[in-house]
């Protein structure tokens, strides 16, 4: 399961730190050493279609959008 807005949550209960406190403690996700999610994409936190090449750490379609900026020219 995705956990892209798990810290949405916190703009709404800065208000509430007791609430805070507990929806950090049941809601956090978990730690992992592996797996799917361990990679995240570092511009929109996408799981899928990740591009670890060239330490890049992007999905693919932020690569896209952004390739050209990166220096990444295409060729057909
Ligand atoms: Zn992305």
């Amino acid at each position: 399961m995705s956990y892209s807005n798990y810290e949405k949550m916190f703009k709404q209960l800065k208000a509430k730190p007791a609430k805070l406190k507990k929806y950090i403690k049941h809601n956090s996700p978990k730690e992992r050493k592996f797996g799917i999610s361990v990679n995240r994409c570092k511009r929109c936190g996408r799981m899928g279609g990740h591009i670890s090449k060239y330490g890049l750490s992007l999905c693919r379609q932020c690569f896209r959008e952004i390739a050209t900026k990166l220096g990444f020219k295409k060729y057909n």
